[in-house]
């Protein structure tokens, strides 16, 4: 701590000082921005046109690369990378204005252009060095470091392929923050001593709501939800069915687009105005909000279903909730608004711009993770979205770090080898809430070699699992007793929508009794195995310690257990089981006495006493 600082009156000393320059990006799925903090606080840069949004668009031709408002007249522009980025082509279901070939670059496809195929990650940094470009030119200097957001369910392979888009772009990435945790920042809630806060994120064709729990200046995500397909965009077919339902206009293809610009217009004004004309072709008529509100109720409606299972997912009542932040565009409709309030029953955070919240909240965090601190010591939490765990014997998933869990986390759990001399482990890596692998998503599979040979159950294989600050899962094995060790990095390459997150988490609720007994089943069929494997292993060494009728009630035991394996009954392959382990109870002891007495043999009590 400097004993004397210097400043300029009215300046704070730290600007006086070497200070680094950082800035905030949010890169949409639509439109991007980027702001930088200052001490008057955050603003958004614009460019020479003086315009704030950059449309998340991009041309390729054969010599020049045209980004933003340029690229939107090209007729080969490439539009919403943001879904494509770390998904592979089985999971890209939407429909796509440009071609996607099957050339694959990090397990996503690449996009055909008159420069050659693109990948999603080149086509984002192109939109980030733009944005870079404006923020170097703002500030008149060299930039140290980005915030960039992510939505907060973006799972590895997502965050990865935009941290690679900003090396590309030549960007130093401070982090990867989550969306929601951008907007409550740009709200100053890391100010409050607690709360509970819900993001409320209405776009023009996603949804996102979360809930973020804070506490003396730390805040994690509890819990995430929304709908990546349902927003303003939905609002503008509303009204699009409408006109065709009192025109009765046979639309042709070519209308489409006109059609949808007069409908978003008209949505404009209804959130001035009460009524609006709109005139198509040769009709005309008056749109009320009232009856513009029947058409949208339904969707809004929606929103707030995703609300209360966010909720549940947290385990909050409505009363819990402290703060209700706007964000996105969609949310300066009065009726969103409205529904919203009275939902939550509390007055929203909905004065700062609701296009610039995200990117003003990244530009905050962005200063204070590039040093230039101020009394700020603002810790960022976020939340893993789903299970992350182990495949065990029985094709059980053993869970190792819960969904929800806030990271960045590391968690350990021991296993050991199942067969005697076993000297290779193969590790599952998986996703998901289910109990079986086969109902969750497989992220990575790799060995843990040279494990000492020893008696089966006699190793310590610890497995340790760490989600980083970007969600980024390393996973590394080490036998305890060699230090043997193995790891991976587990980097994706299919990415996982919202919706089937949702569809798995649901499925599980929906599973969880069925999965519970089947659990219940396979593990008693694997301590079966393991029951049978140790003593078919100790005869084969020792049988000559029994005597025949001893030896025939074993291999009685034995093969009715095997009998009842075949059964699927949990209950009476526990019973064979309990009953044979009971039998072999004098033959271990048996044993145990000759292996002693063997290790005695020819020593002199002296020495064993040792
Ligand atoms: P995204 O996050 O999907 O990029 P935005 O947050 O930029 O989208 O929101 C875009 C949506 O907001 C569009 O559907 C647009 O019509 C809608 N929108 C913008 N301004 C208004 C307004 N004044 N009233 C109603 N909807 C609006
Ligand atoms: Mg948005």
């Amino acid at each position: 701590m400097a004993l004397l600082s210097i400043s300029e009156p009215g300046q704070s000393p730290r600007r006086s000082h070497a200070n680094k320059h950082a800035l905030g990006i949010d890169l949409g799925t639509t439109n991007s921005l980027v702001a930088s903090a200052s001490p008057d606080g955050p603003k958004v840069i614009t460019n020479e046109d003086g315009c704030e949004l950059l449309p998340s668009v991009v041309a390729y031709s054969k010599n020049k690369i045209l980004v933003g408002q340029l690229a939107l007249n090209s007729a080969e522009q490439i539009s919403s990378v943001k879904r494509l980025m770390g998904r592979g082509s089985s999971d890209i279901k939407h429909k796509l204005s440009y071609t996607l070939t099957n050339a694959e670059s990090g397990g996503m496809p690449l996009i055909e252009t008159s420069a050659g195929l693109k990948s999603p990650v080149e086509v984002s940094a192109e939109i980030l060095k733009v944005l870079a470009a404006q923020g170097k030119q703002y500030l008149n200097a060299e930039i140290d470091g980005v915030v960039i957001t992510v939505p907060a369910y973006f799972d590895e392979a997502q965050r990865q392929a935009t941290k690679d888009a900003a090396r590309i772009a030549d960007l130093n990435v401070l982090r990867l923050l989550s969306e929601p945790t951008a907007a409550a920042v740009a709200y100053g809630l890391d100010k409050k001593l607690e709360g509970n806060v819900i993001i409320f994120d209405l776009g023009g064709g996603t949804f996102d709501v979360s809930l973020m729990r804070l506490e003396k200046g730390v805040f994690e995500v509890l819990a995430t939800g929304g709908d990546t397909a349902l927003g303003g965009d939905d609002f503008d077919r509303a009204i699009m069915h409408w006109v065709q339902e009192q025109s009765q206009i046979e639309l042709q293809q070519e209308q489409i687009a006109e059609l949808s610009s007069i409908a978003r217009n008209a949505k404009h004004v209804l959130t001035e105005e009460q009524t609006v004309e709109i005139k198509f072709s040769a009709w005309s008529g008056v749109l009320s909000r009232e009856h513009y509100y029947q058409l949208i109720d339904p969707l809004i409606q929606q929103t707030l279903k995703a609300c209360r299972r966010v909720l549940r997912d947290a385990s909050m009542e409505i009363s819990d909730i402290t703060d209700v932040v706007m964000v996105g565009g969609s949310t300066r409709s009065p009726r969103v608004q409205e529904k919203v309030e009275s939902f939550f029953q509390r007055s929203l955070l909905n004065e700062i711009d609701p296009d610039q919240v995200v990117a003003l909240g990244a530009a905050i965090q962005a200063d204070i993770l590039v040093g230039n601190k101020y009394d700020n010591d603002l810790l960022l939490l976020d939340v893993n979205p789903l299970s992350l765990g182990i495949e065990t014997m029985g094709s059980l998933v053993e869970k190792i770090i819960p969904r929800n869990t806030t990271i960045p986390v590391s968690r350990a759990q021991d296993f050991t080898t199942f067969k005697d001399g076993q000297t290779v482990m193969s590790l599952h890596v998986l996703q998901g809430e289910r109990e079986l692998v086969e109902d969750c998503r497989s992220l990575a599979k790799f060995e843990l070699c040279g494990i000492p040979p020893m008696v089966a159950g006699a190793a310590v294989i610890r497995v340790s699992f760490q989600v980083d600050a970007d969600g980024l899962l390393s996973v590394e094995a080490e036998e305890q007793s060699s230090g043997v060790k193995s790891s991976i990095v587990v980097k994706p390459s299919f990415g996982l929508e919202e919706k089937e997150i949702e569809a798995m988490i649901l499925a599980s609720h929906r599973e969880a009794e069925h999965d519970r007994d089947l659990r219940r089943l396979k593990e008693n069929e694997v301590e079966a195995l393991r029951i049978i494997e140790a003593i078919k292993s100790a005869l084969a060494q020792d049988a000559e310690l029994l005597d025949e009728a001893e030896l025939k009630s074993l291999q009685q035991g034995l093969s009715t257990l095997e009998e009842a394996l075949k059964s699927d009954d949990a209950d009476l392959i526990q019973q064979h089981s309990e009953a044979l382990n009971e039998l072999s109870v004098t033959f271990a002891a048996r044993r145990m006495d000759s292996q002693i007495k063997t290790a005695f043999k020819g020593k002199k009590l002296e020495e064993v006493d040792r």
